[in-house]
Parts: C-alpha cells; sequence; structure tokens
C-alpha cells in the first residue's frame, strides 16, 4: 500500500493527515495556524507535525508517494508558492513547496484548498458520479473549486474559482480586496463573527452565533437569513456560469446545516436562470471538515481528473 501526507493549510488551522490509496486517513493530527509568528516559523511548525505524522503512521519512507498541500489562495501552484493569501495576511511569496521539500525529499504538490477538497469529494465524497460540479468552501474565507467533464479547471496559477471576491452586494462596505459587497466579506466564519458581535454588542465566533441561531435569537436568525441568501446569489451566479449538476458545500459555516442548505436551495430555485439549472442539487460535503487533508493527500495519487 502507498500513502501521501495531506497538509490543509488555513486561516484558523492547519490539519496533517497521512492518507493511504483508498482516500483513508490513518493518522491525523490539527494544529492551530498562528499569524502572529512568520510564515517560516509556522512552515517549522507544520514540518514537525508532518514528522510526527509519520512517525505515528508507521509509513516508511519508500511507502511514501508525496506530500501534498492544500491552502489559501492566491497562490502559484506550478511553481509551488503563497502568494499573498488576504486569510494568512504576512504569506507573501512563500516558497512553500522548497521550504518543505528541504526536510522531506519526496515529490511535494501544492493547491488551491477549495480545489483539494472538491478533489476529494470527487474520489470518496458526494460528488463520485459527477464530471460536472462545483465545491464551495464557506470557512474562514470563501472559495470554490470547479470540476468541468470530470477535470479540475485550474487557471493559470491555480486560481480558478477564488470566489471569495466575487461582488455580491456592494451595499455591504469595504472587503480586505479593496472591492465593496465580496461575498467573503459578508458570508464567512470571519464576517459572520464580525458582523454578529456587532449587532448583539459583543464579542462572538461564527460557532457562538450558530448555537445562538440554534437557540432561537430572533436579531441573529434575521441576520443569518441575509447571509443564506448572499450565499443563494453565489450559488445562482456559480450555477449560471458553470452549468453544474451538482453544488457541494462545506467549510466549518456549513454545520449551519438544514437551514442554510434550505435558504440556498429556495433561492436558487427561484432565480437560477436556465430551468434545470433551478434544479441543481445542493448538497453538504460528505467529507466534512476532512476533504481539506484527504484532497492534499489525493494530489500525490495519480488520479485522472487530477492531472
Ligand atoms: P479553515 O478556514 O481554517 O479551513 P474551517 O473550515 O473549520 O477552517 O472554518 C473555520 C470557520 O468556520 C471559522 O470562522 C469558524 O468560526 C467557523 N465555524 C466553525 N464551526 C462552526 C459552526 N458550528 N457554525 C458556524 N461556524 C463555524
Ligand atoms: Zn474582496
Amino acid at each position: 500500500m502507498n500513502y501521501a501526507i495531506g497538509v490543509d493549510i488555513g486561516g484558523t488551522k492547519v490539519a496533517v493527515a497521512a492518507v493511504d490509496e483508498q482516500g483513508t486517513i490513518i493518522c491525523q493530527s490539527v494544529i492551530p495556524t498562528n499569524l502572529q509568528i512568520p510564515p517560516e516559523a509556522m512552515i517549522a511548525e507544520i514540518q514537525q507535525e508532518i514528522s510526527r505524522i509519520i512517525e505515528k503512521s508507521g509509513v516508511l519512507v519508500d511507502q511514501l508517494t508525496g506530500i501534498g498541500i492544500g491552502a489559501p489562495g492566491p497562490l502559484d501552484s506550478r511553481n509551488g508558492l503563497i502568494s499573498c493569501p488576504p486569510n494568512l495576511q504576512t504569506w507573501v511569496d512563500i516558497p512553500i513547496r522548497e521550504l518543505i521539500g528541504r526536510s522531506f525529499p519526496v515529490p511535494i504538490l501544492l493547491e488551491n484548498d477549495a480545489n483539494a477538497a472538491a478533489l476529494a469529494e470527487k474520489w470518496i465524497g458526494a460528488a463520485t458520479e459527477n464530471e460536472n460540479f462545483i465545491y464551495i468552501t464557506v470557512s474562514t474565507g470563501i472559495g470554490a473549486g470547479i470540476i468541468t467533464e470530470g477535470q479540475l479547471l485550474k487557471g493559470l496559477k491555480g486560481n480558478a474559482g477564488d470566489i471569495g471576491h466575487m461582488v455580491v452586494d456592494p451595499s455591504y462596505g469595504e472587503c480586505v480586496c479593496g472591492q465593496s459587497g465580496c461575498l467573503e466579506s459578508i458570508a464567512s466564519g470571519t464576517a459572520i463573527a464580525k458582523r454578529a458581535s456587532e449587532i448583539l454588542g459583543e464579542k462572538l465566533t461564527a460557532k457562538e452565533v450558530f448555537h445562538l441561531y440554534q437557540e432561537g435569537n430572533p436579531r441573529i436568525i434575521e441576520y443569518m437569513q441575509e447571509v443564506f441568501k448572499v450565499l443563494g446569489v453565489a450559488a445562482v451566479n456559480m450555477i449560471n456560469t458553470f452549468d453544474p449538476e451538482k453544488l457541494v458545500i462545506g467549510g466549518g459555516v456549513s454545520e449551519f446545516g438544514e437551514p442554510m442548505f434550505d435558504s440556498i436551495r429556495q433561492y436558487v430555485q427561484r432565480y437560477a436562470l436556465n430551468p434545470t439549472g433551478r434544479k441543481t442539487e445542493i448538497v453538504s460535503a460528505k467529507l466534512g471538515q476532512q476533504a481539506g487533508v484527504i484532497g492534499a493527500a489525493a494530489l500525490c495519487f495519480h488520479i485522472e481528473s487530477f492531472k
């Protein structure tokens, strides 16, 4: 059996896992993303974690196909660079492939995190039967991985699908990128925590907002309806542009579950332009929090849609 190490670098946490050729995680861990230390120091922590996972899993060097890294964009996947992600603000032109490669003499592959998660959902998740689907992650930021005709749409540098900075409602005010009303500045976990804290006048995380929602807090319910509508707008944009058969939605914020999915479905049923588009299946990611690491590991296995 061959194995790969998957590394999913997020704005909140870094997940590292040893994954076998069937996509089974045999050993994994999660460390917090520390943005107070230089990127090189954080990468050193990631390297230590990779070593620990290799040791703990008992995978031998000659069984290790490679290390796959999923990271937030913008990046340059071909050249192995993390360029300037808004959610890793100090990480500018970081040659992550080279840095990780110094400690591990195996192939190192880099891909946008949402693209990696999309590959995982295609491989063993919610879209194994789909040749045309879009994976959307609503987490610290928002991104998408687009699979058309069974192939991942990469674009020039591997940044296709970076939908977080698609403008959905300019009235919402300025985003970190300089535009007004970007999807991510309204509906990401970061944005939800910020806005809900303003509404209730107390410091809240997106998870706490989720609990208040479940408890039926009226102001939070009203506010979240707006957020769900904006996610519906994004879904319609994607459906009209790419004509997928399915949307798979994951990331921490998708824990809002059925109320969020129903809201998006209703918006799509009403506003997608094409009658078949209105019936696009909208489902929850099957691999949940693990899509990122499994997809990152999958980059190392030569599976048809990943080329
Ligand atoms: P990352 O962005 O590091 O890949 P996640 O996909 O877990 O990580 O997304 C983290 C974001 O999701 C944070 O903003 C967090 O507050 C939010 N989040 C995590 N759990 C929940 C939940 N149950 N309900 C709503 N938001 C959540
Ligand atoms: Zn923006």
